[in-house]
């Protein structure tokens, strides 16, 4: 039985994850990136995961390796810093489904992410990797594939290649990531600092050390990049919570530009955009990642139950660009009304800004809603969650993947030929 082949076009989080689950489902995968293997692990990021991407790991039995790398909070203070209020989420406040796990979210170092999934990719004989790939032999490969994914982030070559229609809208906002040792702080505890020139997080990497992600005019990040680290830690002592205190910097902080963009659709043909080629948020909430593997649990869904004899239907493309939507337009609204609210000192804005606060003080319902939109996906707040359905579906795919899992010498190259 010949099984489409599928080309995926960037081997960062998304591509690589993507990659994994559709070899795991029996598909042969070739993921090719730009870059040399080093310089795709060597990153200096954290992403902080919630429930939705813990359940997508889960999924593809990755959880228990990278849980022993990923830093749990189970608590989240969120502050607006102009009005002095404060409202905490904890535990408890996650729907019933992620009660039982021991955090409200986990920080993830990008090195042990892609460590671990390219070690995972290397062992599976239905997966080839190709790095340092160049505009020609990416084309070359498109021609073989059945299906093409771009999975190759904002700037996406190939999205613009078929002139997809993408929207999007660049904030006057910037965002400076930096890591740091800090003293004082609230032991597994996350801060979201809503301050007059944008929001800012913190996020716990283990022991002392803390992920800084600061949203600010994009002047202004860069400028506090160049600083000497002194000058950025006294900055940053001044801002953040009393009782927190900077003692190092922990490596070179970075700064780069915020947009908000949708392609309102994900397919063109053959073409499936996945991750960020696809859509891109503001950083506040930590939705960035999740959002794009959500779009990967979605396509892992489909391609599962929309199978017949190994190959994919022509209208998947359809179907995977419908069954995204409502999530992403609710998280890239959700994200810049955030922005639009609490990034400002207007009077007209703070009354409301205080009912907010206050109602997520005092209300754990709406605290409940809150934290399940951004842990789950805004979709999932009629519905049950997943986690129930999974089974189904692990039991689902398992019945669907060949065992055992096709030879190495089923290469993407020569594949089509030696299995038809
Ligand atoms: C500078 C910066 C710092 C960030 N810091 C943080 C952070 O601290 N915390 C956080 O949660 N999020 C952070 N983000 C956002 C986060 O990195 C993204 O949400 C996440 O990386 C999206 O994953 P992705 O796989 O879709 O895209 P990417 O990670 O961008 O991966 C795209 C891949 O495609 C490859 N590629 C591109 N074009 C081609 C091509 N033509 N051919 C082959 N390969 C190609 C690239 O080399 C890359 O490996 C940051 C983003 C940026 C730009």
């Amino acid at each position: 039985m010949a099984t489409d082949r599928i080309l995926i076009v960037g081997a960062g989080p998304t591509g690589s994850l993507l990659a994994l689950g559709l070899a795991q489902q029996g598909f042969q995968v070739l993921l090719i990136d730009q870059q040399a293997r080093p310089d795709l692990v060597e990153r200096s990021r954290a992403y902080a995961l919630t429930h939705s991407s813990r359940r997508l790991l889960q999924r593809l039995n990755l959880w228990e390796q990278l849980h022993q790398f990923s830093s749990p909070f189970d608590s989240l203070r969120l502050d607006d810093r102009v009005l002095g209020l404060t409202a905490w989420f904890r535990r408890g406040d996650l729907r019933s489904g992620n009660r039982r796990f021991e955090s409200i979210g986990w920080i993830l170092d990008h090195k042990p992410l892609m460590a671990e999934l390219l070690d995972q990719l290397d062992s599976n004989a239905l997966v080839e990797l190709h790095f340092n790939a160049d505009e020609v032999s990416c084309r070359h490969f498109q021609q073989q594939a059945d299906w093409i994914v771009a999975a190759d982030g904002a700037y996406s070559t190939l999205r613009k290649s078929r002139a997809m229609t993408f929207w999007t809208h660049a904030y006057q906002q910037g965002c400076m990531t930096a890591k740091v040792s800090l003293e004082g702080a609230q032991e597994r505890c996350a801060y979201e600092l809503f301050r007059a020139e944008g929001p800012m997080a913190v996020l716990p990497l283990g022991g002392s050390d803390y992920q800084v992600v600061w949203s600010a005019p994009l002047q202004h990040c860069r400028q506090r990049t160049q600083l000497q680290p002194q000058q950025l830690l006294q900055q940053l002592a001044a801002i953040l919570p009393s009782g927190l205190r900077p003692t190092a910097l922990l490596d070179r902080p970075g700064a780069f530009p915020l947009e908000l963009s949708l392609a309102p659709r994900l397919n063109s043909s053959n073409l499936l955009l996945v991750g960020e080629s696809g859509h891109r948020c503001h950083p506040v909430g930590g939705q960035g990642l999740n959002l794009c593997w959500r779009d990967v649990s979605d396509l892992l869904d489909l391609t599962a139950s929309k199978r017949i004899n190994g190959s994919l239907p022509a209208h998947l493309g359809r179907l995977y660009s419908w069954r995204r939507l409502t999530d992403l337009i609710g998280v890239l609204i959700s994200t810049d009304l955030l922005i639009r609210l609490f990034s400002n000192r207007q009077p007209l804005m703070l009354p409301m800004r205080f009912l907010i606060i206050k109602l997520l003080a005092h209300a754990r319902w709406i605290r409940r809603i809150s934290l399940s939109a951004m842990t789950d996906g805004p979709g999932t707040l009629w519905s049950r969650l997943p986690e129930y359905e999974q089974r189904i579906a692990r039991h689902g795919d398992q019945q669907r993947s060949p065992t055992p899992a096709e030879p190495r010498s089923t290469q993407f190259s020569s594949a089509k030929n030696g299995a038809e």
